[in-house]
């Protein structure tokens, strides 16, 4: 990948002298999922693949971008100066919004950009891509200006470019999991406060299979931004009944006794999924600690249920790779990871069902949906770095 870009920038921009390569991975969340913006706990981790991002500072003010992954938009050129989203910029869109976040913190970029970017995520399916171009974007301003930030402001400026420049409501974890991760670990990342700690990720001669729906579903960012209000409004009503700060601080039975609070059946099955799914994600990531790789697979299958029948935000596609992926022996724990309505599963399977399960997922998934699934076992990896 290294070589690629570089070969692409010197075709582009005339020479890959002085070029240096930075790398951002994308991630996976194992389970904790629509928590992190609850005040919840999330336990993803980041992958070995990622966005790949070569860059040479200009002489002038102006910025030229150019994706691999987007070949058909060409060289897309605007300026360091006075950045704002723009639709015709389109995905530039994510690292201007990086951009922007650093000036508006009073970090200076005193000269444009020529950019080259190449990403080996599956593109909108859940795994990140656009946080790991965030992160990549962050970590390689920090490296070519020299700006005194840590690995966490990186993650926390790309959520708030995301958020504020691009419009996507999304938490922390994304961000978090692409600039903090490390190799063969999870992150269990407590998102009311950002305390942390990495559980090695040892599954005992399994693997970590995702399966790509290939499915997007219209309004995926407007349900998204629905949920996060349906569960604020259902945090204020709470709030009349018990002192609370988050969803995330109350256990099972507090909700049980307190949910009467909540006006609406919907929001009370929202609010329901935010409160178990946090203490799953907490009892999982202790049954990992003693070894227990059943419990934290059945937690994981309890979590999709969850998300598929009080958060609502799995489909039908995504229904079948789960419920084909429960089927087969030597699946540990199979569920929705990401923000929902299509994008991937993530499974953990023993090594010697790995081929079982693609091709009696993949078979199952095409007859029953007339589509095609995409198969990776991934590796966990680090965070970002210069090549
Ligand atoms: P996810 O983050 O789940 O992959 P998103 O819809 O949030 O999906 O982000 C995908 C968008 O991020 C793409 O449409 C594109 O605008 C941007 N993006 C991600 N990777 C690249 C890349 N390698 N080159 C250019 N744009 C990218
Ligand atoms: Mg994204």
């Amino acid at each position: 990948m290294k070589e690629k870009v570089l070969q692409k920038f010197k075709e582009l921009y005339g020479s890959a002298e002085g070029v240096s390569v930075y790398f951002a991975p994308g991630r996976v969340n194992m389970i904790g999922e629509h928590t992190d913006y609850n005040g919840g706990h999330v336990f993803p981790c980041a992958l070995t693949i990622g966005t790949y991002m070569a860059v040479k500072k200009r002489a002038d003010k102006k910025l030229r971008f150019y994706s691999l992954n987007f070949e058909d938009l060409g060289v897309l050129e605007s300026s360091i100066e006075g950045i704002e989203p723009e639709k015709s910029a389109e995905w530039t869109n994510y690292p201007k919004g990086v951009m922007w976040a650093f000036a508006g913190r009073g970090f200076v970029m005193d000269c444009g950009l020529d950019v080259v970017v190449s990403g080996n995520i599956p593109a909108g399916s859940g795994l990140s891509s656009s946080a790991s171009l965030e992160v990549v974007t962050g970590y390689m301003l920090r490296e070519q200006f020299g700006f005194d930030v840590s690995n966490v402001d990186i993650a926390l400026i790309g959520q708030y470019s995301e958020n504020n420049f691009n419009g996507m409501n999304c938490g922390i974890m994304d961000q978090f999991a692409s600039a903090m991760g490390k190799k063969d670990n999870a992150i269990f990342l407590n998102t009311a406060d950002l305390s942390y700690e990495y559980a090695p990720l040892v599954l005992d001669g399994a693997r970590i299979l995702i399966a790509n729906s290939n499915v997007k579903h219209k309004l995926v960012d407007s349900k998204y931004n629905e949920r996060r209000n349906e569960c604020e409004t259902a945090l204020r009503e709470l709030q009349e009944a018990v002192a609370i700060h988050t969803l995330g601080d109350l256990t099972e039975e507090q909700f049980e006794t307190y949910k009467s609070a909540i006006h609406d059946e919907t929001r009370r099955k929202r609010a329901k999924h935010a409160v178990y799914e946090n203490q799953r994600t907490i009892r999982a990531v202790e049954a990992l600690k003693q070894k227990d790789i059943a419990l934290f697979g059945k937690l994981m299958n309890d979590s999709h249920i969850s998300l598929r029948d009080d958060y609502e935000v799995s489909c039908e596609e995504i229904d079948v790779l789960v419920e084909e992926a429960w089927k087969i022996d030597g699946v540990i724990g199979s569920r929705i990871t990401g923000g929902g309505f299509g994008g991937c599963t993530v499974s953990i399977v023993k090594e010697e069902a790995v081929n079982a399960f693609i091709e009696r997922v993949g078979a199952a998934y095409t007859e029953k949906t007339g589509k095609k699934a995409d198969f990776y076992v991934v590796d966990i990896g680090d965070g970002p770095s210069v090549l």
